[in-house]
């Protein structure tokens, strides 16, 4: 297996395979019920964040800023940062606002903590939302470091030694999964009788019903209740291969300062993963799996012997956020495909050998794993390889058409189709429809390069 950071003729980020760090954050900070994000630096960064958002989830988002002009990049924006949690208290009443810096305040070095601190002496009187700040400097990191930096800021800031009811309760961290998986994880959850402290929930906040009337803010969310009872939970599940490396996490913290036991697993991705999902949820409710999951997964099974002749040797290039990534690199391995080229704009350096735990050996001596690169380098690799399908976002697309090679939408960003949000990834039922999907989308290329034009296959 061959892995590779950089090309040797790196010279800039061209077409980044990753996103702005704020921009994880503000994903989070929708997740909390009764929250507004609010950036704080210059607006364009909440307008392409905002833009970006909408255009894959389809629903209203509003994200506040607290508006750098010139000279507040001069003299700092102390004063930026009032006015604005002024102004968000006003118009929205939240119970907590998510502060997460951009480039710029990052670059003139604003103290965030001591904003916070001064707006809370100044107002000792008020009952305040909720104020949680977390760092997010683009240049260091991308939409990942600032999605998990986010969740990790959320407990540390608000988690108590307090159980929120009489039922054990779990803490379960899903890394950046859609609406739907979302949703998929919360059933699982309540069919193991079990409480849980979803961190973030985003499910209804940004895949919500047609309104009859507007909302302010999004009903639906992680209630602020629940993110201080994640102190007092019986344990902690964190999902992804590359996280569960990383030393500091909101699992780690929790399992530091209240000592909740931490489970870190893949994203429930394929057979395997979802397996010890089921294992470690069957472990801490004292609950066996129940039958409706058995019976799905021996379905999925069944439908992997069917339609295994379809998809056995396809080689399959994967690029996107680094879990979803290496959590698609294991699935592929478990189906027969091959994954030839595995690419990440995240990954710190621990990308390759997430990706080596879950594929099989087998496999290895025909893979390309690429982190912290770009899709000009990620093009140039697959024009030298032999691919069959691309999996990816929609960012993909433009190489895929010039590649003329089908692609398959996961993840995120999902701008140039309907469904972003409704895409399920994870555990059994996920894995079928992933299946299905690219089962689907081979035989269709073989139909129409078929010249006979078969309709049995
Ligand atoms: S300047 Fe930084 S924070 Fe703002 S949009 Fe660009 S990368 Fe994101």
């Amino acid at each position: 297996m061959k892995s590779a950071r950089k090309t040797e003729t790196y010279t800039a980020t061209q077409n980044a395979c990753n996103l702005c760090a704020p921009l994880g954050a503000a994903l989070v900070f929708k997740g909390i019920a009764n929250s507004v994000p609010l950036l704080h630096g210059s607006q364009g960064c909440s307008t392409y964040i905002r833009r970006y958002m909408i255009s894959h989830f389809k629903e209203p988002m509003d994200i506040a800023c607290s508006n750098f002009g010139e000279k507040t990049a001069i003299f700092g924006g102390g004063a930026n940062i009032k006015l604005a949690l002024d102004n968000i208290r006003r118009q929205y009443h939240p119970d907590l606002v998510g502060i997460a810096t951009t480039c710029l305040s990052e670059t003139i070095g604003d103290d965030v903590p001591m904003f916070i601190k001064a707006y809370r002496d100044a107002n000792p009187d008020e009952d305040l939302p909720a104020l949680v700040h977390v760092a997010t400097p683009s240049y260091q990191g991308t939409h990942m470091q600032g999605f998990h930096g986010a969740v990790r800021a959320l407990v540390e800031t608000l988690a108590e030694a307090t159980s929120r009811n009489e039922r054990p309760a779990v803490n379960l961290f899903p890394g950046m999964v859609s609406p739907a998986d979302l949703r998929h994880l919360k059933t699982i959850l309540a069919d193991f009788d079990l409480a849980g402290n979803l961190v973030p929930d985003y499910s209804d906040t940004l895949n919500g019903p047609l309104w009859t009337e507007y909302h302010r803010i999004p009903p639906g969310g992680t209630p602020v209740a629940a993110l201080r009872a994640t102190g007092g939970a019986a344990a902690s599940i964190e999902c992804g291969l590359v996280l569960a490396d990383e030393p500091k996490t909101a699992g780690t913290w929790l399992q530091e300062r209240f000592d909740v036991p931490l489970h870190r697993l893949g994203l429930p991705i394929g057979i395997g993963q979802s397996d010890r999902l089921f294992q470690v949820l069957s472990k801490i409710s004292g609950k066996p799996v129940p039958e409706k999951y058995t019976a799905r997964r021996g379905r999925l099974l069944d439908a992997l012997v069917d339609g295994h002749k379809h998809l056995n040797g396809v080689k399959v290039a994967l690029f996107g956020e680094e879990d979803l990534v290496a959590g698609l690199a294991g699935f592929c391995g478990e189906v027969g495909l091959v994954p030839v080229l595995c690419a990440t704009g995240g990954g710190k350096g621990r990308f390759a050998q997430a990706v080596h735990k879950v594929v099989p050996e087998r496999y290895h001596d025909q893979m390309q794993v690429m982190e912290d690169v770009d899709f000009v380098t990620i093009e140039k690799a697959l024009e030298a390889i032999d691919v069959d399908l691309l999996i990816g976002h929609s960012k993909g697309f433009t190489m895929s058409r010039r590649l003329q090679r089908p692609l398959i939408r996961v993840g995120f960003p999902v701008h140039d189709r309907v469904d972003g949000s409704r895409l399920l990834h994870v555990g059994y039922r996920g894995a079928q429809q992933l299946f299905d999907r690219i089962a689907n989308t081979v035989i269709e290329e073989k139909q129409k390069k078929n010249a006979v034009g078969y309709t049995y296959y």
